[in-house]
């Protein structure tokens, strides 16, 4: 299986546990649900990961108290898990091929990178919107940014993740690399460097529209709609 992780360094910002338990327990949005399943599918040891988040969830499950809960309900919790077994992307190791999409994101669309329809997001930078729904106005989207660009100071109402599928980023929290995941409360404004040397594409999830810092990009917001 690592065969398939050639030409890749190893995965340092890896999402908590506790996303992979919400994911393995069919809890998550279609969007969050694709973001993990991607994000999984650039780690070597993601089918160990993922048993374990299952038993984990498996015990917690176990551990609560019949009587505290409805009669039916661990039945339909059950019927629930059984549910999201087959409903939710499925986690797959990445192909070695030049698309820098990972399988399950590339399943969902139906197609590669280069079909997708970029549209202008700032200088250097170019987006696709791909999903919106879920709790919390989610929104699932891609990043396309020249090397060097430097991605202006913003917040967000709630979490957002952002998956590095190629190229890289550096941040105040380190360097992110195709694999990594950054996980930030969007409270805090924060800022992002394109490493240079290469295109940098990822894969965002955010919550509520973006809020720039500076009247510029906030005047231009509203035309790019994230
Ligand atoms: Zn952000």
């Amino acid at each position: 299986m690592s065969a398939a992780l050639n030409n890749s360094a190893p995965v340092t910002h890896r999402l908590g546990d506790e996303w992979l338990m919400a994911y393995a327990a069919g809890a998550l949005s279609e969007g969050q649900s694709l973001l993990v399943a991607s994000h999984l599918s650039f780690l070597d040891d993601a089918p160990a990961r993922l048993a374990a988040a299952e038993a984990v969830g498996g015990a917690l499950i176990d551990d609560l108290a019949p009587e505290l809960m409805a009669p039916d309900a661990l039945a339909q919790t059950l019927a629930r898990l059984d549910a999201a077994e087959t409903s939710r992307p499925v986690a797959v190791p990445r192909s070695a091929s030049d698309d820098p999409l990972p399988a399950p994101l590339r399943d969902w669309l139906g197609h590669g990178v280069d079909e997708l329809k970029w549209s202008f997001l700032g200088p250097g930078m170019k987006k696709v919107k791909l999903w919106r729904g879920g709790p919390n106005d989610q929104r699932l989207w891609m990043l396309r940014a020249q090397p060097g660009v430097k991605i202006p100071k913003h917040g967000h109402r709630g979490t957002e993740l952002v998956l590095v599928l190629k190229g890289s980023f550096s941040d105040p929290h380190g360097g992110f690399r195709p694999g990594d995941v950054e996980e930030s409360d969007g409270a805090r404004m924060h800022a992002l460097d394109i490493d240079e040397g290469e295109e940098c594409i990822c894969l965002a999830l955010t919550e509520g529209p973006i809020r720039f810092e500076s009247w510029i990009a906030r005047a231009i917001q509203p035309f790019i709609g994230l």
